[in-house]
């Protein structure tokens, strides 16, 4: 049976058409007018029709914000698509597709990606973290989904407090690992330094993870100022991760893991020096599925399967 993943994204959002665990083709479209999800549905529904698929089995959509897995429900997504809430999207997808319908927290879905068919097939307690315009994370602790009584376990650390008098976060918190460093707040970040003029930052396009990886490799002061800030940042939340959850790895996703080798050991040796875990050493890796991870996970057993979905 051929399956579609759908992963939104705050920019992009990736459409998957996925048989048996392996991702066959894949589209990626602009995510459109964050005050409208309906829009993007529209985009999504486009897209899918594309395929030209006879008969579709489940569409699975992996959604930036907190989601009722059982009910298929989104419960809250501040300032992002907050008209989600008020869809059906399961009688959207049988109305459209004639298809069944999943649907879960994106991080979610990436991490049982990453358990199903990726680099954390043999561990069954990790977590993941997702660099982007947001920060993403979820758990898995004795090979089960951390998801809480609300859906809100493991899936928030993006909002554990790094900095308690930090900037404010969409989320009604302050300092919050997101709201201080993001690719949300990057640019007025950058543009709010002082020596932002004398910078090679002042002259790129568009202030984004990948021109500050740039500017780092043509030894900008400021450019490795501003990364050494965001590694500490992410090495906190990593700590705090670990200190809640003790995972034996941690998988970090997002565009910037293409220059992890100036990120990673960094933060390897902060969290080896910090972090309280005398039974050894936590594993840093870049996510091996990347972009596909979300698809490949929204589409698993995971959520068709109820003996496979093992949960807390
Ligand atoms: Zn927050």
């Amino acid at each position: 049976m051929i399956n579609i993943g759908v992963d939104i994204g705050g920019t992009r959002t990736k459409i998957g058409l996925v048989q048996d665990g392996i991702l066959v083709q894949k589209v990626i479209i602009e995510s459109s007018d964050h005050d409208n999800f309906q829009k993007n549905l529209e985009n999504i529904d486009q897209t899918i029709r594309q395929f030209s698929i006879a008969e579709i089995g489940t569409v699975g959509f992996a959604f930036p914000g907190i989601v009722d897995m059982n009910s298929k429900k989104v419960l809250s997504t501040p300032q992002k698509y907050e008209d989600a809430v008020n869809i059906d999207l399961e009688a959207w997808t049988k109305e459209r597709f004639k298809a069944k319908f999943v649907i879960d927290n994106d991080a979610r879905a990436a991490l049982i990606g990453e358990k199903f068919f990726g680099i954390a097939q043999s561990t069954d307690n990790f977590v993941i973290i997702t660099l982007g315009t947001g920060l993403g994370t979820s758990v898995m602790i004795n090979g089960k989904v951390l998801y809480g009584k609300h859906f809100q376990a493991g899936c928030l650390g993006g909002h554990m407090s790094v900095k308690y008098n930090g900037n404010p976060c969409k989320c009604g918190n302050i300092g919050c690992a997101e709201s201080e460093a993001s690719t949300l707040m990057l640019e007025n970040y950058i543009k709010g330094n002082s020596s932002f003029q004398e910078s090679k930052l002042s002259e790129v396009s568009v202030l984004d993870f990948y021109h500050l990886i740039q500017c780092v490799k043509e030894k900008d002061g400021l450019a490795q100022e501003i990364l050494d800030h965001f590694i500490r940042v992410w090495s906190t939340l990593a700590i705090n991760l670990i200190h809640a959850y003790d995972p034996d790895l941690i998988v970090f996703f997002g565009g910037i893991m293409k220059s992890h080798e100036f990120i990673l050991p960094k933060m390897k040796e902060i969290i080896d020096q910090q972090a309280w875990t005398p039974w050894g050493k936590v594993k840093l890796a870049k996510s091996s599925l990347g972009d596909d991870a979300g698809m490949l996970g929204i589409t698993s057993d995971f959520y068709t399967d109820k003996d496979k979905r093992l949960f807390l």
